[in-house]
């Protein structure tokens, strides 16, 4: 089991609407970075996705910091979005931070997430950085290369 900082915890805002999927259609699980200061909050990045872009919500899934903590974006069964075209096959991890402030504590949260989403859907998703099926340096060289390897524990 990972420890999530739910909604309430991290002070979320109500999604002004929301689309459901189940575990049938979840085939990916897709990481992507902030590509921003590490110090953003996941009340930043929600402001920004809705004020900025008028999104409904953050559009992450779950979203994990320097630190590893891991928050809860959209949830496990909520289309997201953050990758055009693998919304609702796709669960969206983000990294809050740039491609060289990744640490061992992040990656190993990602990897957690990614076990437990294979542990819920009962199969194994694949998992992709957002570069691989999208027109983006997301989720960053760093990211890209550790999840081509399979998300190995640091
Ligand atoms: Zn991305």
């Amino acid at each position: 089991m990972v420890d999530i900082v739910d909604r309430s915890e991290w002070g979320a805002r109500a999604p002004t609407s929301t689309t459901e999927t189940d575990w049938s259609a979840r085939t990916e699980f897709v990481v992507h970075y902030s590509a921003g200061p590490p110090d953003q909050s996941p009340k930043d990045i929600q402001r920004h996705h809705m004020d900025s872009n008028g999104w409904s919500d953050i559009g992450y899934n779950f979203l994990v910091d320097t630190e590893g903590t891991a928050y809860e974006g959209r949830g496990w069964l909520v289309v997201g979005a953050h990758a055009t075209g693998h919304n609702t096959s796709g669960i969206g991890v983000c990294f809050i931070g740039g491609d060289s402030d990744t640490t061992s504590a992040a990656k190993n949260t990602i990897r957690a997430l990614y076990h437990e989403a294979n542990r819920k859907a009962g199969r194994t998703l694949t998992a992709r950085g957002h570069r691989d099926v999208g027109s983006t340096s997301c989720p960053g060289d760093s990211l890209h290369q550790w999840v081509a390897d399979g998300l190995p524990e640091q």
